[in-house]
């Protein structure tokens, strides 16, 4: 009777031995599962975090720095349109219209190079932009032509890191001005080649054509033409952010 309950307590063990064996087995192999399938989960925002990193994307409560410029100003009257009014001027109106739209979205932080007829050197525009870590930066021009029939609207960039922005605004202020397409070019406009952050230079259409002029001249086509542009930018950073 001992020997046989010795035999039995040996094969109870064994049997609970290879038990605990499998049972190890499984809970490691699900172990592994659960870890891999995680790996893969926190690799997933490690592999998007980078191209942020390149766009210089703002983190938590941050905001986009958003720059935009008047172009001309003060002693700088800028083209003169067929009828007679300064590039100046129309370049201040829009770009305080786009500033307040754009200002109503949160994500933005909305600086100006001027809000007033005062002379602004083009290094200074540039330096301001540099100076905030600015995220964009948006020229506003009126075109001038010799020939008066010349019309339409052009959208210029420098860096390769700009192409994507200005395409993307060209578009939408093409939609608005109802204008000629003149193209995205790129240019070698001091202000978008020297600021840091993606740049670009809008000649809206030309002051020099009379049925350009006449539009952009009207408060309608500028409040539509603003709202275009900031259409353009907010497109823009939802695809890079
Ligand atoms: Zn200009």
């Amino acid at each position: 009777m001992k020997r046989l309950s010795r035999t039995r307590a040996n094969r109870s063990y064994m049997l609970f031995l290879i038990s605990f064996i499998i049972l190890v087995g499984v809970i490691w192999s699900s172990v592994s599962l659960v870890d891999s399938s995680s790996e893969v989960n926190q690799q997933l925002p490690s592999t998007i975090a980078p191209n942020k990193d390149v766009n210089n994307i703002p983190t938590g409560t941050e905001r986009f720095k958003i720059v935009l410029d008047a172009g001309h100003g003060g002693h700088d009257p800028g083209a003169e349109g067929a009828s007679g009014n300064y590039e100046r001027d129309y370049t201040l109106s829009l770009t305080k219209k786009v500033s307040e739209l754009l200002q109503q979205d949160d994500r933005f932080e909305v600086h100006m190079t001027r809000t007033e007829d005062t002379s602004v050197s083009l290094g200074d525009r540039v330096k301001m932009a540099n100076e905030l870590g600015s995220n964009a930066f948006i020229s506003i021009h009126g075109n001038t032509f010799t020939d008066a029939n010349v019309s339409g609207t052009e959208t210029y960039y420098y860096t390769d890191e700009s192409f994507a922005f200005a395409d993307e605004v060209h578009k939408h202020l093409l939609e608005a001005t109802g204008f000629k397409d003149r193209g995205v070019r790129k240019g070698d406009w001091k202000v978008i080649m020297e600021t840091n952050s993606p740049a670009i230079l809008l000649e809206i259409g030309y002051l020099t054509n009379n049925s350009n002029e006449t539009a952009m001249l009207s408060d309608e086509h500028q409040n539509v033409t603003a709202q275009a542009i900031v259409d353009g930018i907010k497109s823009h950073f939802i695809q890079i952010s």
